[in-house]
């Protein structure tokens, strides 16, 4: 089991529950980061004492330091402070909790100092999956997935300790999000605050809407692709609106295991943390008897496109994820700010995506460059 940890982003739903398991497992804390939240960082520093506290922001980390005044905690700033926190020393793993591919230069500096990775940081392994999953594969570090479909992957391949040919396929469980069944006249007409009402998960405001577009689980493809060494064709999608099985692997004798638990992910953050323990924690039990009725469908791929948009970046490869990302971060932003229609998220990303440079095996430089020439294009087309 972990020891002491980092966590990057623990001002925001990830960040809140990972420190509701590490008080409940009574682990420490290296360092707290967050992005402008300083109140609540002030009193999660109280609370778990941490060595180092960043905000990324310069204004609210002089702030915080004014505030922290009478306590040893040293406070940081800006992309330095956020690589500190990522490379303490004494810290055995970091939880990647950042939103976007904000998270993706802390991650790589994390696994160059050899610490193991709690990764929630999906949009890491979308633009740099080769990068990352080689350099930590290089340091011998893990990445240990928190999010709750690799999470359940993760726990049907014991941790990965069976070899990658015994798996048939993966089955990836999608809720479908708040608009499951919508054609796209309705869909085109869907508000922010409609989108923000995800029926099972509370969540972080831009993870909420790439579920209610879709692009989340194709994210996800792609999450899985890098995570398990397996190719874009065995690894499906299914509609399982109860977000009670969280997913399921299928070996080549047919036999499939599936997890299944409460939709809470204080369970898969723990086992993160405590892989290959099993300890007792504070995620809600599930209680099948209550449970409803467990449904299964095929995503409808032409209302939601931002699902097939993944799945054709993931298999242009190169830099083509990360531009694609990077345009749906803009998308996203701007649609939470009510500029943009719902239907502008998948019409920006498809531009983006046939506008990505070919690049066969992409450094860190040309991934940074891709999602900047991404981000500035979606402005543009705006
Ligand atoms: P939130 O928006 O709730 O939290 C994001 C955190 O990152 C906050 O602490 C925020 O600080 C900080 N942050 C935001 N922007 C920056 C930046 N530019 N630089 C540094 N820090 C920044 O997100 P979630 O917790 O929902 O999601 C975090 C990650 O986990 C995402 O990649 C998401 O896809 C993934 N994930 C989330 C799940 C969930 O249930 N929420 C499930 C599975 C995966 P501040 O508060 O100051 O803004
Ligand atoms: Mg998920």
């Amino acid at each position: 089991m972990k020891q002491r940890l980092s966590i990057l982003g623990s001002t925001g739903s990830i960040g809140r529950q990972s420190l509701e398991v590490i008080a409940a497992l009574g682990l420490s804390v290296g360092a707290l980061t967050a992005h402008r939240s300083g109140a609540l960082l002030e009193e999660q520093a109280r609370a778990f004492r941490p060595e180092l506290v960043v905000l990324t922001d310069e204004h609210a980390a002089r702030d915080l330091a004014v505030r922290l005044g009478d306590t040893p905690i040293r406070v940081a700033s800006g992309r330095e402070g956020l690589l500190e926190a990522a490379t303490l020393e004494g810290v055995d793993a970091v939880l990647t909790a950042v939103v976007g591919a904000a998270g993706l230069e802390p991650t790589l500096a994390a696994i160059a100092a050899g610490k193991d990775i709690a990764l929630a940081n999906k949009e890491t392994l979308v633009c740099a999956g080769a990068l990352v999953t080689a350099a930590a594969r290089e340091k011998g570090v893990r990445l240990l997935p928190v999010d709750s479909e690799h999470s359940a992957i993760f726990q049907c391949l014991q941790g990965c300790a069976r070899p990658r040919e015994e798996v048939r396929r993966i089955l990836l469980t999608a809720s479908g999000g708040p608009f499951y069944g919508m054609d796209r006249s309705a869909l085109e007409r869907v508000t922010p605050q409609e989108a923000l009402r995800h029926p099972n998960w509370s969540m972080g405001a831009k993870i909420t809407i790439d579920s209610a577009t879709m692009m989340n689980k194709g994210f996800e493809v792609m999450e899985a692709m890098w995570l398990y060494d397996l190719p874009l064709e065995k690894i499906e999608v299914v509609i399982h609106r109860e977000s009670v099985v969280h997913s399921l692997v299928e070996f080549q004798d047919g036999a499939v295991l599936a997890q299944l638990g409460a939709p809470d992910m204080r369970l898969p953050i723990q086992y993160a943390l405590t892989w290959p323990e099993r300890v007792p924690g504070p995620a809600a039990t599930l209680d099948l008897l209550s449970c409803p009725k467990l449904t299964f469908s095929p995503p409808d791929r032409e209302n939601f496109p931002c699902l097939e948009l993944a799945r054709e970046a993931a298999r242009q490869g190169g830099v083509a994820p990360a531009a694609l990302n990077g345009a749906n971060e803009v998308a996203v932003a701007l649609f939470l700010e009510g500029r943009l229609g719902f239907y502008d998220i998948p019409r920006l990303c498809a531009a983006a995506l046939a506008a990505a440079p070919k690049v066969a095996e992409p450094t860190l430089e040309d991934i940074l460059a891709a999602d900047a020439g991404a981000r500035a294009r979606a402005l543009e087309m705006v």
